[in-house]
């Protein structure tokens, strides 16, 4: 394997519901980890590990596979953004938790425990998908997103879960499906008849900030790899440069960033582009406090916004914006760049 590819998740034990355990995607996933440990539950939710200390609970969490039964929402509609319209989004979700470590990451904030889980119900969310996606024909396109709560092909080595959903959304005329990820693992993607509804999406920060703070990930380079044999494929790709992170170097950092991305991937085969600002919840800037004595995350100085969240103040801001742009359509002139997360008007400056 090239030493910078996002290491395979292999977990060290297993947790399976006792809900889950007869379902098809359980028993492959348990043959292909036959050497681990099993533990049955009664419910995904509440597994915190008893371990003192932030970091060593996360980390003991991330070495743990949750097997679980999603109850409830398997679709979820998108109201996120609150300054973006986004009726025609959806959420995929197929597993919670996410066995990288970016230091930034929402889930952080958002979820009970860090446990990567799996949902092994996968005959009612392709259910789902086709009952959302059918009651919707006259409403133009539908966007899917995957890897939302977790990353979309981190645990595709053991789910290969790419296949059914790619071949479903290629069956669909009113729909698309974005896989978002960090990850450099396309394998399950060769051979499928995805028929261009399927969108690839890499998130893409500057070497440093990937290398800093974006653990097990892919390293840039080798994202951009997989985003060149994907776009070989026929696959559109999407570029997302989320969150862009401030640091004393970040001008230089980030242009080389765009100069390498646009050195291998074809901007003809670009879907779209979205550009978002870090930015934290007060209960995620206390993580990062927490986990990081002095983070990088936070040395841009942070202001707390109107949507209750920091954020850099609007001159950063809107220099990020602008440079990035400039350097993106120096390269791609007709590519649809969007923001993310961000007010009208300091995403103005796009
Ligand atoms: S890849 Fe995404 S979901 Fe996973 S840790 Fe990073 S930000 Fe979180």
């Amino acid at each position: 394997m090239n030493p910078s590819s996002a290491k395979l998740f292999q977990p060290e034990t297993i947790f399976v519901e006792h809900d889950a355990r007869d379902y098809p995607l359980t028993q492959e996933i348990l043959a292909r980890l036959s050497h681990l440990p099993v533990q049955f539950i009664d419910s995904y939710h509440n597994m915190a590990a008893r371990v003192l200390g932030l970091n060593r609970r996360i980390a003991a969490e991330k070495r743990a596979l949750i097997l679980a039964v999603k109850k409830g929402e398997l679709v979820k509609h998108v109201e996120r953004d609150l300054f973006r319209p986004t009726p025609n989004e959806y959420y995929i979700i197929h597993s919670m938790g996410c066995p990288y470590d970016c230091e930034y990451c929402f889930l952080y904030d958002y979820l009970d425990h860090q446990r990567p889980t799996i949902f092994v119900n996968l005959p009612d969310l392709l259910a789902r998908l086709h009952e959302v996606i059918d009651a919707h024909t006259d409403e133009g396109d539908l966007i899917f997103h995957a890897g939302e709560f977790s990353d979309a092909l981190a645990y595709d080595h053991l789910t290969n879960l790419s296949q059914p959903l790619v071949e479903l959304f290629a069956q669909k005329r009113n729909a698309r499906l974005e896989m978002r990820t960090k990850s450099d693992y396309v394998e399950n993607l060769f051979g499928l008849t995805h028929r261009g509804r399927t969108v690839v999406s890499w998130t893409f920060n500057a070497h440093e900030v990937a290398k800093g703070i974006e653990h097990h990930t892919a390293s840039l380079a080798s994202r951009i790899a997989a985003a060149q044999r994907v776009q070989a494929e026929g696959y559109w790709v999407g570029l997302r440069f989320d969150p862009l992170v401030w640091y004393p170097a970040w001008r230089e950092g980030y242009r080389k960033m765009i100069a390498e991305i646009f050195s291998a991937i074809d901007p003809d085969r670009i879907s779209d582009v979205s550009l978002g600002v870090f930015r934290a919840t007060p209960g995620l800037k206390h993580v990062v406090q927490q986990r990081v004595r002095r983070s990088w995350l936070l040395t841009g100085e942070m202001v707390l916004c109107t949507d209750g969240k920091y954020r850099y103040s609007k001159p950063v801001r809107r220099e990020m914006y602008r440079r990035l742009a400039g350097w993106i359509r120096a390269h791609a002139p007709q590519v649809k760049i969007e923001s993310c997360m961000e007010s009208p008007e300091v995403a103005a400056a796009l």
